[in-house]
């Protein structure tokens, strides 16, 4: 999601985020705009967003007792939550806001549970779908509007029952979209969020002209913490790592946060000062991923990145906040919506591919290496490599020495690993030592 001089301002105004469809190269995109309610507006804002997130928790207390007592999901929630909500004495402000929007909030809620029981059935690819939750007052608060309750002017969203709000458009949407969620986060800020159908393939960046043509050109990435990753060009990308500058203000704020009195305005205050912070640390981070991305999938033909267990490594708590902090996952989700979005080749290497381990001049195998060790010589052909740079180059080749492409199945399992025998580590060290 999400000027680049000042990321935050930047951030402001626009993010976009990709959403991956494969679908016959239709793709769904998701374009976010800054917007800002006007003083009158917010009042209604929040009404609409609290009557659907109220509609929402009515509903899913339903479904959960449907499933408690063993009963079928009631057919009719619609007119039970709203309808006849509506006439009853404690919910009889929700007619006071579009029904357009409770309606959603409903089928919303829907989709999920839905989603929630074909993923437990394993009917659904990808990460598994937890249970909808109740919703909170307290967190980041979202509305629909589907296609008939809103309007999309050059300066602004018409929205129903609420009007003309202000929005700042960075760049003007591609086609029209089929229905805007307005998004308040829990700093306060207001976003509304398109989704909106590429149907044709954008023709990919150009790239600089001093860059080369960047047809067949390949990139390996080695992600690292040291740096933020390693390429096989010999390139070192510095890691901004952003939260640790930002820690010691946020440790600060969470301080100052505890030792306010509980249900006063000042708790409220310093606690919606943090989430500003937090919020700063996320815009900066995502504003430096997407130009990397984008940089990266625009210079080159082919890339390939390392499989990581970013979940599994995340458990060990030495190095958890700095792995969070980098922003692996996202880097990497960014990484193949873009190389889908312009036709580039995403190579996904088997997390259990030794790369560190493979010379890239020679290709043989030496053994491994503790993690210290940061340059080390083939003792085949005695070229002297630095530990990064021989793993990104490596990760390139990986396609060559068997391993497959996974730009076409997007996120599916990893690849079986065609060099299982190397890992093997008694057989490489048997190997070093007869060398000797
Ligand atoms: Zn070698």
């Amino acid at each position: 999601m999400n000027g680049f001089k000042d990321p935050l301002i930047f951030f402001s105004s626009l993010m976009v985020v990709y959403v991956l469809y494969h679908a016959d190269q239709v793709m769904k995109a998701r374009y976010n705009y800054r917007i800002y309610p006007k003083y009158h507006q917010l009042q209604p804002l929040a009404k609409a967003m609290g009557c659907g997130r109220v509609v929402w928790n009515d509903a899913l207390w339903l479904y959960k007792k449907a499933e408690i007592e063993k009963t079928d999901r009631p057919k009719n929630i619609s007119s039970v939550v709203i309808t006849q909500a509506k006439k009853t004495e404690a919910r009889k402000w929700l007619s006071e806001v579009s029904s357009v929007v409770l309606q959603q909030s409903l089928r919303d809620l829907q989709t999920a549970w839905n989603n929630y029981f074909d993923s437990k059935k394993g009917k659904r690819k990808g990460k598994e779908v937890g249970k909808p939750k109740f919703k909170k007052k307290s967190s980041r608060q979202a509305i629909r509007f589907a296609l008939n309750a809103f309007t999309v002017h050059s300066e602004s969203v018409k929205l129903a029952k609420i009007g003309h709000v202000k929005m700042v458009v960075s760049r003007p949407l591609p086609s029209s979209p089929s229905s805007v969620t307005i998004i308040k986060d829990c700093a306060g800020r207001y976003f509304a969020s398109f989704v909106v159908e590429v149907s044709q393939l954008i023709p990919p960046p150009s790239v600089p002209p001093n860059r080369g043509d960047a047809e067949g050109r390949g990139v390996g990435i080695d992600l690292g913490l040291t740096h933020f990753c390693i390429l096989s060009t010999g390139e070192k990308v510095e890691n901004p790592r952003l939260h640790k500058k930002m820690l010691k203000r946020i440790k600060k704020a969470n301080r100052k946060l505890a030792k306010a009195k509980k249900d006063s305005k000042r708790r409220e205050r310093r606690k919606r000062k943090l989430a500003k912070l937090h919020a700063k640390v996320k815009d900066q981070r995502t504003d430096f991923l997407h130009k990397l991305t984008t940089r990266l999938v625009r210079e080159n033909q082919t890339l390939a990145v390392e499989d990581l267990n970013v979940a599994g490594l995340i458990k060990n708590r030495k190095l958890s906040r700095a792995i969070s902090d980098a922003g692996w996952a996202k880097f990497k989700a960014l990484l193949e919506a873009k190389c889908d979005k312009y036709g580039k080749d995403l190579i996904i290497v088997d997390r259990y591919y030794p790369s560190t381990q493979i010379c890239s001049f020679c290709g043989k195998l030496g053994g491994k290496k503790e993690l210290d060790v940061r340059e080390w010589t083939c003792l085949y052909c005695n070229t002297v490599h630095d530990r990064d740079i021989c793993a990104a180059t490596n990760l390139l080749k990986y396609k060559d020495a068997g391993g497959q492409s996974e730009s076409q199945n997007g996120r599916g399992a990893s690849v079986s690993l065609p060099v299982a025998a190397v890992c093997d580590e008694t057989s490489t060290n048997y190997e070093q030592f007869s060398l000797f």
